[in-house]
């Protein structure tokens, strides 16, 4: 008998009908003889709708009262699906993550859990019944309600494997696993069997957003067997692993992920002298704006161009910020684009491999497409390209390094 930790995403229990399907397939586990423990999102569009409606009062709702209000939609769903199994004769019990004592920091809207107290959940089991946990949520020392930050069920799902010990943590969605990138905006996009922790994790961090980063970053801490699946749809899904031996077989290049979630900043004409980068990003840091990629050019005169991208919520901020350095550096002048996208190739195969970042230049090119700024690490490349080519750019890419399906290839 396993213990397995599943959890369904937004469009999964998006509708009272998907539940009921939902409901029935946790049965089917149930009579097979697994003890189960479900994570539950909001129905799809719901946690959208309520920051809308926050919106609506202030512009920049105060943290806290955003998470009393946002947790309310895993609230529904839990109940709905607890009701949903009794009804088919399923002992159920739901918990929000308060009751559980899903124990996080007090970040609102971006919380990191800090510990779970299983013992109530292990009762319930013992009982012979499906706990149904509300994702995204949990609770600060102080008894204040937290999120976990957006898609953060993922992470309370893998969260509650680790603490428990689960044999497998399960996250079902709308799509049958990862692909090698979106396959929403490439059907050509093949599904994986397996990807590594380090891989998935560069993936979800660079903009895949098929998992939440911290829940890869926890599965990969705790060793939790993870593995993504289709709602709706039987498959193996994709199996998310510690081995790299289990992947030799796969290609230099596991996986093309991209986002449109960053702008790009540059002053110009600073004189070049030692300090001026932390000059420069001293007070974007003071201001807590997290800074991502960074290009630096020196000019004939003695002076410097000094470009960084920032996530695009924090644009205006910076650069009211980067004015102020400027005047004070004496700086030409401040810039700023926020029609910008980043596209990076992922793999582990890269370690082994000279030449993939030329690879990747060399089909940018033949797709007449500007690269703006280029960062790279062990196992990924990563490049700042107009935003308007950013899906040419992610097709050539995955043609290039031949991920695309081999029946659909040019489709
Ligand atoms: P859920 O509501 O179940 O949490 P999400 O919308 O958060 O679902 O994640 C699933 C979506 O992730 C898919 O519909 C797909 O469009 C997107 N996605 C982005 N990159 C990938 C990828 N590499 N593989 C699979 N899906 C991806
Ligand atoms: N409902 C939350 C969101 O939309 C959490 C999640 O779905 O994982 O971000
Ligand atoms: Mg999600």
């Amino acid at each position: 008998m396993a213990l397995i930790v599943q959890k369904f995403g937004g469009t999964s229990v998006g509708t009272v009908e998907r539940i009921e399907q939902v409901a029935e397939k946790v049965k089917k586990f149930r009579e097979g003889g697994d003890d189960i423990v479900v994570v539950v999102s909001a129905m799809s569009g719901e946690t959208n709708r309520l920051i809308e409606l926050a919106k609506q009062i202030s512009e920049q709702p105060v943290p806290r009262e955003l998470d009393v209000m946002v947790s309310t939609g895993e609230q529904v769903t839990i109940a709905l699906l607890a009701m949903a199994l009794i009804k088919r004769g399923v002992q159920a019990v739901s918990y929000t993550g308060n009751q559980v004592r899903i124990l996080t920091d007090s970040a609102h809207n971006k919380a990191r859990i800090l510990q779970i107290d299983d013992q109530k959940i292990r009762a319930d089991l013992k009982a012979g019944r499906v706990v149904v946990v509300a994702g995204f949520q949990g609770v600060d020392e102080h008894g204040n309600i937290t999120t976990l930050g957006r898609g953060g069920s993922d992470t309370t799902g893998v969260a509650l494997a680790a603490a428990l010990k689960a044999d497998e943590c399960q996250i079902y969605t709308d799509v049958d696993g990862v692909y090698t990138t979106d396959p929403r905006v490439v059907p050509q996009a093949q599904r994986l069997d397996k990807i590594t922790f380090e891989e998935m994790l560069e993936m979800a961090s660079l903009g895949s957003k098929v998992l939440q980063i911290r829940s890869v970053e926890f599965a990969g801490k705790y060793n939790v067997p993870l593995r993504v699946l289709h709602s709706f749809q039987e498959g193996p899904g994709t199996l998310i692993t510690l081995d790299e031996e289990e992947s030799m077989e796969q290609p230099i290049i596991s996986g093309i992920a991209f986002n449109r979630d960053e702008a790009k900043l540059t002053i110009r004409g600073v004189p070049d002298i030692p300090g001026v980068a932390f000059k420069i990003l001293g007070p974007i840091s003071a201001a807590n704006i997290e800074v991502d990629m960074i290009v630096q050019n020196v000019a004939h005169d003695n002076t410097t161009d000094f470009t960084f991208t920032v996530h695009r919520n924090d644009y205006q901020n910076a650069q009211r910020v980067l004015e102020q350095t400027a005047n004070e550096l004496g700086a030409r002048e401040v810039i700023g684009d926020t029609k910008i996208a980043k596209v990076s190739i992922v793999g582990v195969g890269m370690r082994s491999h000279a030449g993939v970042a030329s690879r990747m230049f060399e089909a940018l090119a033949k797709e007449t497409i500007n690269i703006q700024m280029i960062s790279t690490s062990e196992i990924k490349v990563s490049v700042v390209i107009e935003e308007k080519y950013l899906e040419l750019a992610v097709r050539a890419l995955h043609t290039a390094f031949e991920l695309d399906a081999p029946n659909r290839q040019g489709e």
